[in-house]
Parts: C-alpha cells; sequence; structure tokens
C-alpha cells in the first residue's frame, strides 16, 4: 500500500473526496484537497477507496514505496 497524495495539478476542488472520506481528506481555504497529515496509509479504507475512485480528476494518488517502507525518490526537475 502506497502513500496517499493529492496532485495539486490535477485537483479541480470538487470536494468529493472530502464528502466522501473526511477523515482523512480536508480542503484548503482555496478549496483544494489535500491528504490531512498522519493519513497518508489511510488507503486500504472503504471511504477512502471511494473517495479515490470517485474524483472525477483522478487527483488522488498513491506513491509507491519500496521493500523496507522508505518512500520511493521522487523524480525531480529543477
Ligand atoms: S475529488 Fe479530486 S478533484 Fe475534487 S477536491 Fe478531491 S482530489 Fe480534488
Amino acid at each position: 500500500m502506497g502513500e496517499l497524495w493529492v496532485d495539486g495539478g490535477r485537483c479541480q476542488g470538487h470536494a468529493r473526496c472530502w464528502a466522501l472520506a473526511p477523515e482523512t481528506f480536508e480542503i484548503d481555504e482555496e478549496g483544494y484537497a489535500h491528504v490531512i497529515p498522519g493519513r497518508e496509509n489511510s488507503g486500504d479504507e472503504p471511504n477512502v477507496r471511494k473517495a479515490i475512485r470517485n474524483c472525477p480528476e483522478r487527483a488522488i494518488l498513491e506513491r509507491e514505496t519500496d521493500d523496507a517502507g522508505e518512500k520511493a525518490e521522487e523524480v525531480s526537475t529543477s
């Protein structure tokens, strides 16, 4: 199971994720969703799975972790 995150470049602020799983997603003052700190590993909970499936922008993603449970390196272009 990977670590949940919301791709801010895709999120359009429908708040559908928050409506379905408010224990995992929060909406910022601009209306965009974020994963609540400490809830990054809740991706196997039924509400959260439903929220992932219902995001119209496919903005809720899971970051792969390696076998040791470490965060995989993210490619940076900067
Ligand atoms: S449902 Fe998807 S697009 Fe809408 S606020 Fe949540 S993450 Fe963003």
